[in-house]
């Protein structure tokens, strides 16, 4: 029986893993191929200024997120502003939750809502009927498209599809249901806090890899960046180990020795997410009609296309408090704004980034647009889809997998990675394959 352990991933799900083993009172090894942590959740330099691999915002369900960073004793409202969940139009009027302590707040929202006639409400009634049905007696997986079947176009195009494509990233098509209903289950359970949106206010990695790593290292875990790990035989075989890698790696580690669950992990499809960020200005004479932005961090719904397959138009925009994140002086006036391509084309690079300037002078009606950074991560989150075979945590006998694409409630998120992380080092110290100092999970075999 051994106190050490061994996790191949500093990304936010070996993190998790590394962090709750440490509690345990574990010695954990980490391995990273980076050479900084925090995976596809990091902050990249770019010309001397630092942006997010990528635009991320949490929402206040992600429970387990949001207790891990506390636990660096970092405060997440000094991390985040925190938001109501409010959707801004570029035309027309928004969609917003009441500021009430009453329940049943999205629904109550949607029908007083002037921005969809009654006819157009009354089309929901059959999808709300189908998932209390479904929660009650567990029916199995469609696709969100299916559930929302006779839904008003418009309600589709303004928020069922938007909402699926920035929680699943995945369209609404193909769109798991059930997960898609999941999340929304825990985003609307403990309202005001559960459905507030959180959007950074440091570069992502000062909100918790970095600090993480330091904590880590605090209470003796030893760390390695820059150190790939290309074969299981170059782990100690007496050490229980935790993969954290993405599927495609983790497949490719597992191949040999475990080919049914590699063939889970390689069958694992992915999407793209495209990050735009640019900067504009707005004219005095303009703010009255652009969007009201009281605070940076407002987000917009650029909801004028119809796409559901292979996006090249921004679906999102989010002004950036960038003084905060990059700590650097910019123009006087300047905004800087993030528009987010979900379930993006990973081949139009260049169309995409047309699209997202365009928005930004029309919609956002920013002028002197200028484009500061594009990112387009090819295999950004898995895709959700229904009937989707994940794999399992448990590999082996003391090797288990974390990620965001194994099995769990969650999809392609930091909340489905943290959760997997925890999940991995409590399936170790349960079956026994590690001695925890902590509590009564001290069971020998
Ligand atoms: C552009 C973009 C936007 C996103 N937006 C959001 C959002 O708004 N909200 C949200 O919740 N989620 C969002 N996500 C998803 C979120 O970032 C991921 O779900 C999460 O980061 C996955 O974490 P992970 O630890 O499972 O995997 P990863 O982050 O991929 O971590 C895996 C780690 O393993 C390392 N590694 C790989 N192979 C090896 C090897 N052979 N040896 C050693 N190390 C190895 C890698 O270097 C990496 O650090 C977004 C993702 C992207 C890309």
């Amino acid at each position: 029986m051994t106190r050490d352990i061994t996790i191949v991933g500093a990304g936010w799900a070996g993190l998790a893993a590394a962090v709750k083993a440490t509690q345990l009172g574990l010695k954990v090894h980490l391995f990273d191929a980076a050479n900084a942590p925090g995976g596809r959740a990091k902050s990249v330099a770019h010309q001397g200024q630092l942006f997010d691999n990528g635009q991320h915002a949490l929402i206040g369900a992600y429970s387990e997120t949001l207790g891990l960073i506390q636990t660096m004793d970092l405060q997440p409202q000094a991390l985040f502003e925190r938001q109501a969940m409010k959707w801004q139009y570029p035309r027309g009027e928004c969609y917003a939750l009441p500021q009430d302590a009453y329940p049943l707040k999205a629904l109550r929202s949607l029908l007083f809502s002037k921005r969809f006639s009654v006819r157009e409400k009354s089309t929901l009634l059959k999808p709300l009927f189908f998932s209390v049905s479904q929660a009650l007696w567990g029916k199995t997986d469609d696709t969100v498209a299916h559930l929302f079947q006779g839904v008003s176009p418009k309600i589709m195009r303004d928020i069922i599809s938007p909402l699926c494509l920035s929680a699943l990233n995945t369209p609404v098509s193909v769109a798991s249901a059930n997960i898609f209903m999941r999340v929304l289950k825990d985003a609307f359970a403990n309202p005001p806090q559960s459905c507030e949106f959180l959007f950074p206010r440091l570069p992502l990695s000062d909100i918790f890899p970095l600090p993480c790593l330091n904590w880590l290292r605090e209470r003796g875990a030893r760390i390695q960046l820059n150190h790939r790990i290309d074969d299981l035989q170059d782990l100690d075989p007496h050490v229980p180990a935790i993969l954290a890698v993405p599927p495609w790696q983790a497949s490719l580690l597992t191949h040999d020795k475990y080919p049914q669950w590699s063939m889970l992990a390689k069958h694992i499809k992915h999407r793209a997410i495209a990050s735009i960020y640019v900067k504009g200005l707005r004219a005095e004479s303009d703010s009255k009609q652009a969007p009201s932005s009281s605070y940076p961090g407002s987000l917009m719904c650029l909801n004028d296309h119809d796409e559901s397959e292979d996006c090249v138009h921004p679906q999102f925009g989010l002004q950036r408090d960038v003084n905060a994140s990059t700590r650097n002086s910019h123009p006087e006036g300047a905004e800087h704004w993030a528009l987010i391509v979900s379930a993006a084309d990973p081949n139009a690079r260049q169309t995409i980034i047309e699209n997202a300037l365009k928005a930004a002078c029309e919609q956002l009606k920013l002028s002197d647009v200028q484009l500061e950074l594009c990112t387009v991560e090819k295999r950004a989150t898995f895709s959700c889809d229904a009937h989707l075979q994940r794999p399992p945590c448990w590999i082996d006998s003391g090797l288990m997998a974390a990620g965001d694409y194994v099995q769990g409630p969650y999809p392609g998120t930091l909340e489905g990675a943290v959760r997997s992380g925890f999940q991995a080092v409590t399936q170790l110290v349960d079956a026994s394959f590690v001695s925890s100092h902590a509590g009564n999970t001290s069971r020998v075999l």
